[in-house]
């Protein structure tokens, strides 16, 4: 049991196919105690019955990271109900649909603000907000795509907002290092969840990283859950600010391996 006695809250679930719930999984597998949060409303009743399996009925919290007061409540709900907690997992991206598919200068500034805001910013705004109840040998968590790093089409401003999310990793890694607060990202090769279903062609990327990936086929999100696990739990103490790549390898291919005919 490698996360017995520790206590996190895991930001992200939308359904059982989020990422952040195979995260939260494979924490609550190796004995930790979970809270989770919903979006709004519309999300809550379909959370409850994840919250049950996972352990934490009556840890469920409303987190809409866009709204200040919803961090700020989640710390109270947090302090009053656990106390201390040892770990963050902030699985949480959004760009408007003009952003996702497209000429991609034609953003507006309007929607570049948003995705920034939500998949960027809130990492900062919800740790720093939870620092003062994080145990002094704490790790949080960010989930972010290779599309932050090279281009990927469609992915357009979620790759800009990716590539600004993997700094702040490592901006923030140094930042809070001396508080023993540990600060990482996995980057994960794609998955289709309900987050992917907004980016255009999504299937092609599914099919070429598939093809391409020296393991020659895609992820899941048991196996983002154990890497997960392993980058909250003491086992990666010593690990911080990495980006670590779980994608079958997709990410050290220069070129795809095809043989051609030379005839
Ligand atoms: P998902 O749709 O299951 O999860 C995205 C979550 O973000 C949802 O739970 C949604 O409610 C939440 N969210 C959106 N706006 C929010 C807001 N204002 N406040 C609070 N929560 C908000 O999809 P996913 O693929 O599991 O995405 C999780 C993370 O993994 C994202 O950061 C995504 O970019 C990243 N990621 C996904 C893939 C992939 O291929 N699916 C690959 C690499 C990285």
């Amino acid at each position: 049991m490698l996360m017995k006695g520790k206590k996190g809250i895991v930001l992200g679930i939308a359904n059982k196919k989020s990422i952040a719930y195979g995260i939260a999984k494979a924490c609550r597998d190796q004995g930790a105690e979970l809270a989770i949060t919903y979006l709004n409303e519309r999300f809550e009743k379909k959370l409850a019955p994840i919250a049950e399996e996972l352990g934490c009925a009556e840890r469920l919290y409303p987190c809409d990271v866009s709204k200040p007061e919803e961090i700020k409540a989640l710390r109270e709900s947090l302090e009053r109900d656990f106390g201390q907690i040892d770990f963050i997992v902030h699985s949480i991206a959004f760009a408007p649909k003009e952003g996702l598919s497209g000429h991609f200068t034609d953003i507006s500034k309007e929607a570049f603000n948003v995705a920034m805001d939500i998949s960027v910013y809130s990492l900062i705004e919800v740790t720093r907000e939870l620092k003062p109840i994080l145990s002094d040998k704490s790790a949080v968590l960010t989930l972010t795509y290779y599309g932050g790093v090279k281009y990927i089409p469609n992915y357009n401003l979620m790759g800009v907002a990716k590539a600004a999310l993997e700094m702040t990793v490592k901006y923030m890694a140094e930042d809070l290092g001396r508080d023993g607060i540990r600060v990482n990202a996995i980057s994960a090769g794609p998955i289709k969840t309900l987050a992917a279903a907004g980016i255009g062609d999504f299937s092609f990327m599914l099919k070429w990283n598939a093809a391409h990936a020296p393991l020659k086929r895609n992820i899941t999100i048991e196996e983002v859950g154990n890497s997960g696990m392993y980058l909250v739990s003491d086992l990666s103490s010593a690990v911080t600010g990495e980006i670590h790549y779980v994608d079958g390898g997709f990410n050290i291919m220069g070129m795809p391996a095809v043989e051609f005919d030379e005839n």
